[in-house]
């Protein structure tokens, strides 16, 4: 019998720092595989197609809907965003793990279908810093980080139906209790590799 893989799903207000902790933990961990979100945003300067995201036009995106090819999708500031099913099904079922980097719409849509998935939430040590990160990242019009700032309390309030909640001070850190929250799961009667145990 094959250990599935274990799906660990990591939220966070725009600027907490998750893609940061995400690229960490794939750089040292090289089982871990990142699944790349469709969506229907317009690529940022040095966003690369099928690297970042794929973006995708509107009525792709909803013909994908349709065909039932995501595992879950929002709406997330006026965009659709949404994980593509098959890829993700497929590293999950030859026990590789993977990792989502979605936000909170899909992250309870995930727990839905997988329960078995790790829900973690990244928050900044502060209100202040964050906006201060999303203004030095200077990817995004002044408008646009308002708006992200206003939907941070929001989200905040949904952080209860997350597993765990990592404070991320320093990236080192964050990436550890990752490291550690997969660890752990892992020792979860319910995700321990049996077979392992019997060929001894
Ligand atoms: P950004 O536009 O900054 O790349 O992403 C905006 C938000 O969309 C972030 O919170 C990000 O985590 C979320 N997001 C990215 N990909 C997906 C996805 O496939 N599904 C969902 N539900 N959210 C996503």
């Amino acid at each position: 019998m094959n250990r599935q893989g274990l799906l660990i799903v990591i939220s966070g207000p725009s600027g907490a720092g998750k893609g940061t902790i995400c690229q960490g933990l794939l750089n040292k961990n090289k089982d871990l595989c990142l699944s790349i979100s469709c969506t229907t945003r317009a690529p940022r300067p040095g966003e690369v197609d099928g690297v970042n995201y794929f973006f995708v036009k509107k009525e792709t995106f909803e013909k994908m809907i349709a065909d039932n090819k995501l595992l879950e999708y929002a709406k997330v500031y006026d965009n659709y965003y949404g994980t593509p099913k098959h890829f993700v099904d497929d590293k999950l079922s030859n026990g590789q793990d993977v990792i989502l980097e979605i936000d909170i719409q899909g992250a309870l849509q995930i727990k839905e279908k997988y329960p078995k998935g790790v829900l973690i939430f990244v928050v900044p040590p502060g209100l202040s810093l964050l906006k201060e990160r999303l203004i030095k990242r200077g990817t995004d019009p002044e408008e646009s980080i308002n708006k992200r700032l206003k939907c941070v309390c929001d989200e905040l309030s949904n952080t209860k139906r997350y597993d765990y909640l990592i404070v991320n001070d320093t990236v080192d850190e964050s990436i550890e209790q990752v490291e550690s929250i997969i660890k752990a799961e892992k020792c979860r009667p319910s995700n321990f590799d049996i077979s392992r145990f019997l060929k001894c």
